[in-house]
């Protein structure tokens, strides 16, 4: 129902009169809820947000090569009073999340994630260096004890990143990485590093790359490892490298789709 047809149903309840002495006190109220109450601004205990989602388009870099997303217009504005689209795309593209499903016969769908488990304090490990020099950089358990040794112990219920400086490829074929063969060369966790992060009770990672794997894992062991043990990955996450190692909360809001194996959506950082 439009604003006019609701005004115009009220009005035929309460009377002219009665309509504008109500729309003057909804303008109060308006102008109240503008200001911050006390407590809204108590609540608000963080400074910035940081965003760490990519916008997700038809031409944005996927895992298998093909487009990410077709996006048709299905209603418009000016024919049918307003717009909507049909989306179609695979549950893995754009800065989305991997399900426990994704890699487990029946573990907890996209939907069955727990809320508390996706809004937690990030970590960032920084391994652009090795990156830099080796585009199959591997994130070790000597890369988490190196973040330790400066930042302390992880936090159980964190978020662990790696900022391997991928994002800044985005938008060229440097993201994927592909040799002439078809193969794909980026930066992942390492295998072995899952149990580590296991023994931390870590809910989530996240990578700036098309996967949670190096681009040249073929076994996708650590996909295996970790989402097999009912832990949430998120991949092609932004802007990691405007977040400190420590201190920031990550806000990762992972669709609710019955079943879903995973899916795009929009992820956010607290600082
Ligand atoms: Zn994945």
């Amino acid at each position: 129902m439009c604003t006019a047809c609701v005004i115009d149903s009220v009005a035929r309840r309460l009377g002219r009169r009665g309509v504008f002495s109500a729309m003057a006190a909804g303008a109060a109220t308006m102008a109240l809820s503008a200001a911050p109450s006390r407590a809204q601004q108590t609540a608000r205990s963080f400074s910035r947000v940081v965003e760490m989602t990519h916008v997700l388009g038809p031409a944005f870099p996927t895992f298998e090569g093909g487009p990410a997303i077709a996006i048709e217009r299905k209603l418009s504005f000016a024919r049918d009073g307003y717009n909507m689209n049909q989306l179609t795309y695979m549950e893995h593209v754009g800065t989305h999340f991997d399900a426990p499903l994704h890699f487990s016969a029946n573990g907890p769908s996209v939907a069955e994630i727990p809320p508390e488990s996706l809004v937690c304090p990030l970590v960032v490990i920084d391994v652009r260096a090795r990156a830099e020099a080796d585009a199959d950089y591997q994130l070790g358990p000597e890369d988490i004890a190196a973040h330790e040794r400066t930042n302390g112990r992880i936090a159980a219920g964190s978020c662990v990143a790696l900022n391997s400086g991928w994002d800044a490829k985005v938008a060229t074929p440097g993201f994927r990485n592909a040799t002439a063969a078809g193969a794909l060369r980026f930066p992942g966790f390492r295998p072995d590093v899952a149990p580590l992060l296991l023994e931390r009770n870590v809910a989530g990672v996240a990578v700036d790359t098309l996967s949670i794997d190096h681009g040249g894992s073929k076994d996708f062991a650590f996909h295996l490892a970790w989402l097999g043990a009912g832990r949430w990955g998120l991949e092609c996450a932004a802007n990691l490298g405007r977040l400190p190692a420590t201190g920031a909360t990550i806000i990762a809001g992972a669709p609710r789709i019955e079943g879903g194996t995973g899916g795009p959506g929009r992820v956010f950082a607290l600082l």
